[in-house]
């Protein structure tokens, strides 16, 4: 039997087909292994899948149709399915052995050797299996050195396919990584094919007739090779674009989830997540150093880490409560709370919750800030708005606050409060003559021993001056007696205050809600009533307030409960009466004059409050207010461009007294702006009586460039020597005396005797109380200087006089204009 050896030849098309899918297959285990890489657990396993069964049936496929491709001359070559089926598990398992011990972590040199030799073990046995399944009447016969080539090929190929492998994935990050991934995919592939076509060149086809032949219904090589081609191709571009549309949709997620920590890792705030187990698992930088713990340190940890040892009980309750009944106290709020921070102490913060549920889990996300500072800040603005600077207890304010709540409660809860009214009763007198600095020692050490009987509940404030308002909440009237009494011992001790001893005691009104008042304002003005029934019946004691006392409540008592409430009550103003230079008719000045709207009694009469303003002590802040509001009234009628006036200001004796009424002046004329020589303060005979330091008073008032004037002379029934030894400019004839110069011949020879005495005396003299034109003229034939009174203006307030200024000025203008021209 002639043995012939049959020549063949290759199929181009389904060669290049099978090198295509070749490069394809590459890339696909390429972009397969490199997803292994980066997952793990169960998506591992499934990419490792993939990846095995697209480089498997890649490699199978390349190897099939380039098989397929070849053809023996003049002989039919059908193939046996089962053994064609059968040459695609070696190349499946291969491929997923290799890409299962490459991929895993810490993949060394013997590994990779390892993995190669399965690969190309699986290839050789995939090839040789795949050859075995040809029907043909040949034999094959294979050259034993390139059948070791095809293997060396093979092996060498699925080593240099792992290294590629493995430097795509490390590179996978950098730019330009798929036309890496390309280029390697097709080294791969030559080397595939390489190894294929030297295999096949190993083999020789001998002619056997008794080898089986091909039989009909064999299918058709070519078609079968497309089919497989082709059909292989769209399977593997098809997982191509799932894997790439899995990658988008990853790096989408992938770039919000690095949006997302940059957004954490940047915010100013600690950022903390927790699961509903209250384990810490997110842990931002701002929250390392809120609480002083790493990353490392606090991940993993519970929630309690952070939180004070005395809140974690509430804490875990609060999240329990949440997890069972969806009852939400502090999620989607913002609350103020404590922190813990490593070093073991505790600090404000302000916590905004969330939660949120994934795969039926629930975390927690908290944002917390740390509000240390803030909380500072707060308190200090408390203090300023809530206390008063000098006690340090609660101001009016504060009380009313308190009070309001009190009764707020009160009310629910059928309880009684009680008001105590306390005021000093020596104090003016002591603030008088010991000085301020006293004066506050001594109001520091009653506002202690205030406190000291008082309890836990109770508010202590300072309403101002030397009146205290205690608020005793929920008060029983044997308790509210014991109180009061309690303080009046503590007053019986002496204060001593700078080595010096001095005895003050306190008179004590009493209200009480219900019975005596149900508003804040009822009851402090009640409180206040039965103290000055207190300080009408001897002072040094206590009374809880009758309506009867209200009934009783004289004018006089009205009116000083108004006073002390009036300056805060904003009821004072200023009017402003014109003085006149005699001989001209030009406003040289005006006086300031002060005038006051009671919300009840309506206008008052400086005539009657202001010595009851001076009794009472309180002429000193109203006095001082008038002094400003005079001082900025005149710069404001400069800065407007009025012709400059003398601004006249009354000055009481009991302000004159006052230790630091220079300070008082100088500082007032400095923030009003107002030169000195503008200012004159009119003084009554009285000072003279009253202070042995009036003429050096006088005299540093004098250096500072202010003018002085002795108001209401010839009423004071002091001795006339003082006027050479005062350092004053003006005298004023009192409006008694200028009434009557027409009707009464004395009053008549008594201001031309003042005139001639004060013109003597090189002073200048202004009649004040000028109503007719007959008075004026009479005092122009005496010479007298200036004159004030309701033939010229009445007091009128500031925008009225500013027109009559204006007035003025522009009358004189036109006169100078009109002389000018004449
Ligand atoms: P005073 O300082 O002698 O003021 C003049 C008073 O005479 C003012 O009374 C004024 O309205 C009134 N008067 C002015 N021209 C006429 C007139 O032609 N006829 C009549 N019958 N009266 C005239 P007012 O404003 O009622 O003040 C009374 C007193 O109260 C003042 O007398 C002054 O001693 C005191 N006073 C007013 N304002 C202040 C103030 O701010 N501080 C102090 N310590 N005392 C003030
Ligand atoms: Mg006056
Ligand atoms: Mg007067």
């Amino acid at each position: 039997m002639p043995v012939s050896v049959l020549s063949s030849d290759y199929d181009i098309p389904l060669v290049l087909l099978s090198f295509l899918i070749a490069i394809l297959a590459s890339y696909a285990a390429l972009d397969f292994g490199i997803r292994i890489f980066k997952t793990e657990g169960a998506a591992r396993y499934a990419w490792l899948s993939g990846g095995a069964f697209a480089m498997g049936m890649g490699i199978w496929a390349m190897h099939f149709i380039a098989m397929l491709a070849f053809h023996l001359n003049s002989m039919q070559v059908s193939y046996d399915p089962t053994i064609v089926l059968l040459s695609i598990a070696p190349a499946i398992l291969a491929s997923g052995l290799a890409l299962h011990i490459v991929t895993r972590p810490g993949a060394s040199t013997a590994r990779f050797l390892v993995g190669a030799l399965f690969i190309g073990a699986g290839i050789v046995s995939m090839h040789y299996v795949g050859m075995a399944a040809m029907v043909m009447e040949a034999a094959i016969v294979y050259d034993p050195f390139l059948w070791a080539l095809s293997a060396a090929i093979a092996l060498v190929t699925s080593y240099v396919a792992l290294l590629l492998l493995r430097d795509t994935q490390r590179r996978a990050g950098a730019r330009g990584g798929r036309r890496r991934k390309a280029g390697s995919a097709f080294i791969m592939a030559i080397a595939i094919s390489g190894m294929h076509y030297t295999g096949m060149s190993a083999a020789t086809f001998k002619h056997d007739h008794h080898a089986m032949g091909s039989d009909a219904s064999a299918i058709d090589s070519s078609l079968l090779a497309y089919s497989i081609g082709i059909g292989m191709f769209v399977l593997l571009v098809l997982a191509l674009i799932g894997a790439f549309v899995k990658d988008r949709f990853e790096s989408q997620t992938a770039e919000s989830e690095r949006k997302f920590r940059s957004v954490i890792e940047s915010a100013n705030d600690a950022i903390v997540i927790a699961d509903s187990a209250g384990i810490l698992i997110s842990w931002n930088r701002s929250a390392e150093r809120t609480f002083g713990y790493t990353e490392q340190d606090a991940l993993g940890r519970q929630l309690d880490l952070i939180i004070p040892e005395r809140y974690r009980e509430t804490q875990r309750q609060g999240m329990e409560r949440y997890l069972v009944t969806g009852e939400a106290r502090a999620i989607g709020r913002t609350i103020e709370l404590h922190g813990l921070r490593k070093d073991g102490t505790e600090f404000p913060l302000e916590l905004s919750m969330a939660t949120w549920e994934q795969d039926g889990r629930t975390f927690f996300s908290m944002i917390i800030r740390d509000i240390t500072e803030r909380k500072k800040a707060e308190e200090k603005m408390n203090r300023m708005v809530y206390r008063d600077p000098l006690t340090g207890l609660p101001n009016r304010h504060l009380l009313n606050d308190r009070l309001a709540q009190a009764l707020d409660q009160a009310g629910e809860n059928k309880m009684t409060i009680a008001i105590m009214f306390i005021d000093l009763d020596r104090f003016k007198y002591i603030n008088d003559t010991l000085g301020h600095a006293m004066g506050d020692l001594l109001l520091i050490e009653a506002a202690a021993r205030i406190q000291s009987c008082t309890g836990k509940g109770d508010t202590v404030s300072r309403q101002g001056g030397d009146e205290f308002l205690v608020l005793l909440p929920n008060a029983v009237n044997d308790e509210v007696t014991r109180k009061a009494k309690q303080l009046l011992q503590m007053f019986a001790q002496p204060f001593v205050l700078n080595d010096t001893e001095m005895f003050v005691t306190p008179s004590i009104g009493i209200s009480l809600y219900p019975s005596d008042g149900r508003d804040i304002e009822t009851l402090i003005k009640n409180a206040d009533t039965a103290m000055y029934r207190v300080k009408e019946q001897g002072k040094n004691n206590f009374q809880f307030y009758t309506p009867d006392m209200n009934e009783a409540v004289t004018k006089k008592m009205k009116l000083e409960i108004g006073l002390r409430k009036g300056l805060d009550r904003r009821e004072f103003t200023v009017h402003y009466q014109p003085q006149l230079e005699v001989g001209t008719g030009r406003i040289k000045g005006v006086e300031a004059l002060l005038r006051w709207r009671h919300p009840e009694l309506g206008n008052v009469s400086p005539a009657e409050f202001i010595p009851l303003a001076e009794e009472t002590g309180l002429i000193i802040p109203i006095g001082e207010w008038v002094l400003y509001e005079a001082c900025r009234q005149a710069k404001a009628w400069q800065d407007e461009g009025l012709p400059p006036l003398r601004m006249a200001v009354n000055i009481s004796s009991r302000q004159f007294q006052q230790s630091n009424l220079l300070g008082t002046v100088s500082r007032i004329l400095q923030e009003t702006g107002l030169a000195p020589q503008y200012l004159e303060l009119e003084l009554t005979e009285s000072i003279i009586q009253d202070s042995k330091y009036a003429i050096a008073t006088m005299g540093k008032l004098k250096e500072m460039g202010i003018f002085l004037s002795i108001d209401d002379f010839g009423t004071g029934y002091s001795s006339l020597s003082y006027l050479k030894l005062f350092p004053i400019d003006t005298l004023k004839i009192d409006q008694s005396f200028t009434r009557n110069i027409l009707a009464d011949a004395k009053d008549a020879a008594l201001v031309q005797t003042i005139i001639n005495m004060a013109h003597n005396l090189e002073l200048k003299v202004i009649a004040e109380g000028v109503e007719t034109q007959e008075q004026l003229h009479f005092l122009t034939l005496r010479n007298c200087n200036e004159a004030q009174g309701y033939y010229f203006s009445r007091p009128v307030a500031a925008d009225e006089l500013s027109a009559l200024l204006r007035e003025a000025s522009a009358a004189q203008a036109a006169a100078a204009a009109s002389l000018g021209q004449g």
